[in-house]
């Protein structure tokens, strides 16, 4: 379909807001995220909350693509960006603390642990993933603090709104935890990237597109979508074993994620828009470990349905 000119967004030739573009555009140049495995763990997994973990976590509590846990923060950071700096000669860094929970530790381990990551040569800013329930108010100051001195956001896992699945999936957390979390940090001017998976089991996409939904009507800065890769180190890998449950097809997928993408405020920036693991951890789908086939599908389907992020915000979102 002939795109209309006259209203089309686009964001550096793609018709949704980038990381990639809105990072060059603060920074002036490219910026990597280094994934980081600062050795936390996570209520869910240590037995405070459960010792199952969420579902779908992996072995390595969503990090898997994060440095070696055994190692200081400043050897994976040096690891990663030896490779990257052969490439990128001026290339920027955000510290990612990625893996686990990246606030469930006293403050004062928290600090050094962020500071030091600051330290790190090239470093721009500091990305901290976390759950809902894991900001009590000293972290909350700490967050705060280092707000004042750096570019920085929190990530936090939604995953989905409804109750029905955030309790077969054992999350211990619900979308009021994550917007008393989300009040929170907007209180403290700190921006929030929220995290939903689309094609959890039991899901319609009617219930998929409500979660995006309601998202989109919250002050978020930030939107990680991510595809439900099921991996044979999670517990959810034992329950396909017994229930075999719908993977989302590489369409079914693509055309949820333009309809979360088109309600959505153009000014939320778009972190990621699938998900991998590791080969020889997938148990499906199998398409999920083409990226860059999936993103580019995206693309184009964003053309043929002739939308793009936020074509329905005004109209389906703030006009509610
Ligand atoms: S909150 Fe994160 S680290 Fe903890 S069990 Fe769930 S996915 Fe894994």
């Amino acid at each position: 379909m002939k795109p209309d000119n006259e209203t089309v967004r686009e964001w550096g030739g793609k018709r949704y807001h980038s990381l990639n573009y809105f990072l060059r555009g603060k920074f002036g140049h490219k910026v990597f995220k280094i994934s980081l495995d600062a050795g936390f763990t996570c209520p869910n997994r240590d037995g405070t909350l459960s010792t199952g973990g969420c579902l779908f976590c992996s072995a390595a509590g969503a990090g898997d693509f994060a440095g070696n846990r055994g190692d200081s923060i400043s050897q994976q950071f040096a690891e990663v960006t030896a490779t990257m700096h052969k490439k990128w000669h001026d290339g920027k860094y955000i510290a990612y603390f990625q893996a686990f929970t990246n606030t469930y530790a006293p403050v004062s381990v928290l600090r050094e642990l962020y500071y030091k990551a600051l330290q790190q040569p090239g470093v721009v800013g500091l990305a901290i993933a976390t759950r809902p329930d894991c900001l009590n108010t000293q972290v909350l100051d700490l967050l705060e603090e280092i707000k004042a001195q750096t570019y920085m956001w929190v990530e936090l896992g939604l995953q989905t709104i409804h109750k029905k699945t955030a309790d077969y999936m054992n999350l211990h957390y619900n979308c009021n935890d994550f917007q008393m979390a989300l009040n929170n940090l907007r209180s403290r001017n700190i921006p929030v990237v929220a995290h939903i998976i689309l094609g959890l089991p039991g899901e319609s996409h009617v219930e998929m597109h409500q979660t995006g939904e309601w998202l989109a009507k919250r002050s978020i800065q930030g939107l990680k979508i991510h595809l439900l890769h099921l991996m044979n180190n999670s517990q959810l890998a034992l329950e396909y074993k017994n229930r075999p449950f719908h993977f989302l097809t590489q369409n079914e997928y693509v055309d949820m994620v333009i309809d979360c993408l088109e309600i959505l405020s153009p000014d939320v920036v778009i972190h990621r828009l699938t998900g991998d693991s590791p080969r020889d951890l997938l148990v499906g789908p199998a398409w999920s470990l083409n990226k860059w086939e999936t993103l580019n599908y995206i693309d184009q389907r964003l053309l043929e349905r002739n939308t793009w992020q936020g074509k329905y915000y005004n109209t389906r979102i703030t006009a509610l």
